[in-house]
């Protein structure tokens, strides 16, 4: 889009004024029934009721009116590997067995760059399909993975989190790299790519099992250098992973401390998972600043456990939380899904988790923990551009039950439960279009 691009939307928009977890969920919420966004140079100029925002519209720019939807800021996916697309919903094994199966093969083909980008370009492309214009992303071991994927995002104007997995130990020799190789080529990406654009790098060992106590120690230097760089990684995801770790780190005095011995623990570090984690560990995050990415559709498709996401972020010691989809473990690329399924989990540890609560996690809380709720995450004046429009009739039985909804919030709850890419009618992203069901069609 060209520097000086305008555009605008109008339709019910919803977002946040405050934290539904620290406040009544209802009062979170800002909802403007006939609101009009304006949008120039990539972020919101203006936002507000269409009457009175209307006197702000530049000329001849007229607003897209998405009669019906609902205008929400772009959802965040705090934990998603793209090289796992192709082994995503893969049959019958647990976490360990898992990654053996399946993802070390498929992760194996992105040695060849024409894999990356063919994958990087269709993955992308699903993401704005899904409504979500922000994603912490894993690429493999193949700095080329990286540059494919940094390069289709920043062509889009995306603002992506993405780095190079790390892994010098059990992993296949085509996956294996070494300490020197993955920090001088994590290092290179980090010089090419951080802060590029809207392009944001994370330096990315896949666990605690599958780096030397080495490798861990020189992604904390890596860190060292920039307090903006991020940090990605899995943590007590599983029981026999936890298992593997206490045996390859007899010293250490839990899963976090591990990592927080190589300085690894620290605000933009999101740990994936978290489920079989201590009191000590939860409180080591919040005093940190260090975020969780809770991804309960991987969680149960892998049968890993509930995550306990109220404990988490219990007002006595709050650590920061988003959601993630984690495909290829996770069912789904879709937040819609990615909320329901966390809705369930809450069921489970007999919690209810209310709507407003889900698309805080999906959004403004995910921004939050990402520290990038200053630029992304609400709808606002000033923040970037990133949009999604949902369709709460897309489907007959969502038309059917929407006919039944009483409240905004009933409506929202019934889009999280049965609601999925379907929803999505349009995706702008810094202020562009990037995603529009009746111009792209299902493709
Ligand atoms: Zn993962």
């Amino acid at each position: 889009m060209s520097p000086a691009s305008c555009a605008a939307i109008r339709g019910r928009a919803i977002t946040f004024r405050a934290n539904p977890f620290e406040v009544p969920p209802s009062d979170s919420l800002l909802v403007e029934d006939d609101a009009l966004i304006v949008m120039k140079d990539g972020r919101i100029s203006a936002f507000g009721a269409y009457d009175v925002v209307k006197a702000a519209l530049p000329e001849g720019v007229t607003p897209v009116h998405y009669k019906d939807c609902l205008i929400s800021a772009g959802f965040i996916d705090t934990h998603v590997h793209y090289p796992q697309l192709p082994v995503i919903a893969a049959w019958g094994e647990q976490l360990l067995e898992w990654l053996e199966t399946y993802v070390f093969p498929a992760e194996a083909a992105f040695a060849d760059e024409a894999v990356a980008r063919d994958m990087a370009k269709h993955f992308l492309a699903e993401l704005m399909r899904c409504g979500t214009t922000t994603a912490a992303v894993y690429c493999t071991s193949h700095p080329q993975s990286v540059e494919a994927f940094f390069a289709e995002a920043e062509r889009l104007g995306a603002r992506m989190i993405a780095g190079k997995v790390l892994m010098d130990r059990n992993a296949p020799d085509a996956l294996r790299d070494t300490v020197q190789r993955g920090y001088d080529e994590s290092s290179a990406l980090i010089d090419r790519w951080h802060g590029k654009g809207r392009q944001l790098y994370a330096v990315t060992p896949r666990f605690a099992i599958t780096s030397t106590p080495e490798q861990l120690e020189a992604a904390g230097d890596l860190l060292r250098r920039d307090a903006s760089i991020f940090m990605q990684t899995h943590l007590a995801e599983n029981l026999t992973e936890v298992d593997a770790v206490r045996r390859l780190f007899p010293d250490r005095r839990s899963y976090l401390d591990v990592y927080d011995h190589a300085g690894l623990v620290r605000p933009r570090s999101v740990f994936g998972h978290a489920i079989h984690v201590e009191e000590a560990e939860l409180c080591r995050c919040h005093e940190t600043g260090a975020a969780l990415s809770h991804c309960p559709s991987s969680n149960l498709f892998l049968g890993s456990g509930a995550f306990r996401l109220f404990d988490a972020l219990d007002s006595k010691r709050p650590v920061r939380v988003g959601l993630g989809s984690d495909v290829g473990a996770g069912t789904s690329l879709s937040q819609l899904r990615t909320m329901g399924e966390a809705y369930k989990v809450a069921q489970m540890t007999g919690r209810r988790l209310h709507a407003a609560q889900a698309l805080w996690l999906a959004t403004a809380g995910a921004a939050r923990s990402l520290e990038l709720d200053d630029r992304i995450g609400v709808i606002a004046p000033g923040m970037e551009a990133d949009l999604c429009v949902l369709d709460p009739h897309a489907t007959p039985l969502l038309q059917y039950r929407a006919s039944h909804c009483e409240s905004l919030e009933d409506l929202l709850f019934a889009l999280t439960i049965l609601g999925d890419d379907r929803c999505i009618r349009a995706t702008w992203v810094g202020g562009a279009c990037v995603h529009n069901l009746e111009r792209d069609g299902g493709q």
